[in-house]
């Protein structure tokens, strides 16, 4: 292992309580998964399995146009769906309601993913601080 001069005791110890935290979180949600937390949900859009749009979830509409196709999307402040799409197999229509962080609305025929992801979410850009 290098030392590095530029590296202060300070920042490791900031590092542990960060992982402390992180991992808190974690176990936090684990035991909260099976409620319906309605919490600071995150519903983030892919396009051909790129992330395009992170929409913070409160009441709107979003038009998705990918793949030759055009899909509705609504949001509440605890819920997302796609209301209408064009897309010949409306799977991602009838997928309905979802309203959980993990669950997602596939429109394959688009290539498009919508999925919920829990709001606080802690990167860890520590690497990026340091350097
Ligand atoms: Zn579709």
């Amino acid at each position: 292992m290098s030392t590095s001069p530029k590296l202060r005791p300070g920042i490791w110890d900031a590092l542990v309580a960060l992982t402390v935290a992180v991992l808190a979180v974690a176990c936090a949600w684990t035991v909260w998964g099976g409620q319906d937390e309605s919490g600071a949900l995150t519903a983030v859009v892919s396009v051909d399995g790129v992330e395009t749009e992170r929409l913070a979830l409160e009441e709107a509409e979003r038009t998705i146009q990918a793949g030759g196709y055009t899909l509705r999307l609504r949001l509440t402040e605890t819920e997302v769906w796609v209301e209408s799409s064009d897309c010949p197999t409306q799977d991602c229509v009838h997928t309905g309601h979802i309203s959980r962080s993990g669950q997602s609305i596939v429109c394959l025929p688009a290539r498009v993913i919508v999925r919920l992801e829990g709001g606080e979410t802690v990167d860890t850009g520590v690497d990026a601080v340091i350097g």
